[in-house]
């Protein structure tokens, strides 16, 4: 790992800059904030026009719409568009490859000659089940979606998996850093851009809808550090945050019963703190090396 300023953005560094008893409180206030939209949006949900399903000819044509949108927002420009497409059959076999190559990260960074992206496709629901499945083509790689989701909520999705693209082209990181040592730094970023396409989105069509996705990620990316920050620093969490119906929905592993919460929600609560005080350019100025982590005051 060569890149100076990277290096501050570890996913070791990232969870040793969480770990601190400073950030409890603008974590609660977070939580508190989000608890407020979503039960805004969840009293709407039935009124919410979540919209159809976008036909697999159409997806290059919403990527080419979203793509400026994230651009202009990170601020770069020459960017190679990745392919995009619906889950295939073969998606096992390419995830199988994928974990070949986690294995032997030396054995296949000799192999291909080529740079390769390694995107997530998330289906998040209205009730926080994901699915989460993988591509791995050579540079500069493919959206995979899946099939299921709504345009409303495919939208937001192909904005944080292009964001993955602009990343592997403005970040000289090896395949194998960048799956094994800035996973937080890399979903928290992307976090950041599908949540600014929601926000965009809503904005533009007059749609409240679009936040709602977001809105519940945030909300249970935020409870489930929170509740393993409040574990590991040995401090009793706030049990009017974190709501019954919240916890109930939390699995062992989110409410930090097992082990560590997962990179996006990990890199999603990082960026939220930063973000609550240095405003969404932190997502452009990480991308060009101007961001400066550390304690949010
Ligand atoms: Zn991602």
């Amino acid at each position: 790992m060569k890149d100076e300023y990277l290096s501050k953005l570890t996913n070791k560094r990232i969870t040793e800059i969480l770990l601190n008893k400073e950030n409890i409180s603008p974590l609660e206030e977070l939580i508190n904030k989000e608890r407020h939209n979503y039960n805004e949006l969840f009293n709407k949900e039935k009124k919410l026009d979540r919209g159809k399903k976008v036909d697999k000819c159409n997806l290059p044509g919403l990527l080419a719409e979203i793509k400026p949108e994230v651009n202009a927002f990170l601020g770069v420009s020459g960017i190679a568009t990745p392919n995009i497409k619906y889950f295939s059959f073969f998606l096992g076999l390419e995830y199988g490859r994928l974990k070949v190559k986690w294995i032997s990260p030396k054995l296949c960074t000799k192999h291909h000659l080529g740079r390769y992206v390694s995107v997530q496709a998330a289906r998040d629901t209205y009730h926080y089940r994901t699915f989460i499945g993988y591509n791995y083509e050579q540079f500069p790689g493919a959206i995979e979606l899946s099939k299921r989701l709504t345009r409303l909520e495919i939208i937001p999705i192909i904005g944080h998996e292009y964001a993955h693209s602009v990343q592997v082209q403005k970040w000289d990181l090896s395949e194998y850093e960048h799956i094994k040592e800035f996973s937080y730094l890399e979903e928290g970023h992307a976090t950041g851009v599908e949540k600014y396409m929601s926000i965009f989105y809503m904005k533009k069509e007059n749609n409240s809808a679009f936040l709602y996705p977001s809105t519940v990620k945030n909300l249970f990316n935020f409870a489930e550090v929170y509740l393993w920050i409040c574990k590991e620093l040995g401090v009793k969490y706030k049990k009017s945050l974190i709501s019954d119906k919240i916890h109930k929905k939390l699995s062992p592993n989110q409410k930090g019963i097992t082990k560590m919460p997962i990179a996006h929600s990990l890199g999603n609560t990082f960026f939220c703190l930063h973000e609550a005080t240095k405003g969404d350019k932190i997502y452009s100025d990480v991308i060009h090396r101007r961001f400066e982590p550390g304690l949010v005051k």
